[in-house]
């Protein structure tokens, strides 16, 4: 039988994506922090371990973004954690806030009912903003007009290993259009209709749908239906093509359910969105797994496995690993290209 590590699942980066810092080659790209003013602790945390391991030979540029203007004291902080050029972004108002339209007191009613469930961000609208914001509308933002690739990084995250390849470069040389480390299953009382929804997207919309997807990989098959199995990639790590969410069908997905309110009637995040729009409109050997890239983000670790820990010199431990515990969609993913069951 297949090992967990061996290829397909295992898809190590080629040779010549290594070492290519001291080339002047380098991708549209910028790697792009949304945070709050009081985060400064944590974005210098997250900027320390990405330099470290990877920006200060590669140099691109950061981004970041908020709905109030940065303080001077955050983008003093900002400006000695990295040699690399940044800007700070202002988010407008119509991207961030809660729209007129939605219906408060059905919203308040929601947030008051999630908070007796104890649900996580339950009762919080600026988390509802947030998940709206990064599924929608980050990647329309004047600062990131210039780009086709990002890297989101959020505060307070580690990186384990060396990055000594460019994975800006390795996604446009070898197609890859969405990358993740981390799959996992969302929590099912944030997200009760979104699945609804999105199937009635599909079946209104048939011909945006990309062939060879990867939307099995979010399938769960019952005796009479099939519904979604509530994996998702883990958003608060990606790096992807902006063009993706710029494409008219993403845009028109987004509209879709933004219409349906379901970001403040129930609190679908973006990871759940991005998942299921690169599963529709991705080919599935478009959305790549970074074995490579040694990763952390409260209370979850990918630590690199096979030949790739050694040589990132990582330092984490291969057993500290949700890629093969329960609550990893990581073989949900292999099952895709392994043809498996
Ligand atoms: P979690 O990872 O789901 O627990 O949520 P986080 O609190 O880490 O928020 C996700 C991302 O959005 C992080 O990059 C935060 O810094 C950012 N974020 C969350 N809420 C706000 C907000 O109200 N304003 C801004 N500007 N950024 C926020
Ligand atoms: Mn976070």
């Amino acid at each position: 039988p297949k090992t967990w590590t061996e290829p397909p699942y295992y898809t190590p980066v080629p040779e010549k994506y290594y070492g290519t810092a001291n080339s002047t080659r380098r991708a549209s790209a910028a790697i792009v922090i949304l945070c709050r003013n009081d985060q400064i602790p944590g974005v210098r945390m997250s900027m320390a371990l990405l330099e470290q391991r990877f920006n200060h030979k590669y140099h691109y540029p950061y981004v970041f973004l908020n709905e109030v203007p940065f303080s001077e004291e955050f983008k003093r902080n900002v400006s000695v954690a990295t040699r690399s050029s940044f800007e700070f972004g202002l988010i407008e108002p119509d991207h961030w806030f809660q729209p007129d339209w939605i219906d408060e007191e059905k919203a308040a009613k929601a947030r008051k009912q999630m908070k007796s469930n104890k649900v996580l961000y339950g009762d919080s609208v600026p988390y509802r903003n947030m998940c709206r914001f990064q599924s929608g509308f980050f990647f329309r933002h004047p600062l990131l007009q210039k780009y086709r690739w990002y890297w989101r990084v959020e505060p307070h995250v580690q990186f384990f290993c060396d990055i000594d390849f460019d994975p800006f470069l390795f996604m446009e040389g070898e197609d890859k259009r969405y990358a993740f480390t981390i799959s996992i299953h969302e929590y099912k009382k944030t997200v009760r209709t979104l699945w609804p929804t999105v199937r009635d997207f599909i079946s209104s919309n048939p011909d945006l749908i990309a062939e060879d997807n990867a939307l099995e990989m979010l399938m769960e098959r019952n005796k009479n239906s099939v519904t979604w199995n509530m994996c998702h990639f883990w958003s608060n790590f990606e790096i992807g093509d902006l063009e993706l969410w710029r494409s008219d069908a993403y845009r028109k997905f987004f509209e879709f359910l933004d219409s349906k309110g379901g970001f403040y009637y129930e609190r679908w995040g973006d990871a759940p969105v991005h998942t299921l729009g690169a599963a529709l409109f991705l080919r599935k050997d478009q959305i790549h797994f970074f074995n490579e890239i040694g990763y952390w983000h409260v209370p979850l670790t990918h630590c690199p496995t096979g030949p790739a820990h050694a040589r990132g010199n990582c330092q984490c431990e291969e057993k500290d690993n949700v890629d093969r515990q329960g609550g990893s969609c990581l073989n949900k993913y292999d099952e895709l290209f392994l043809g498996g069951t």
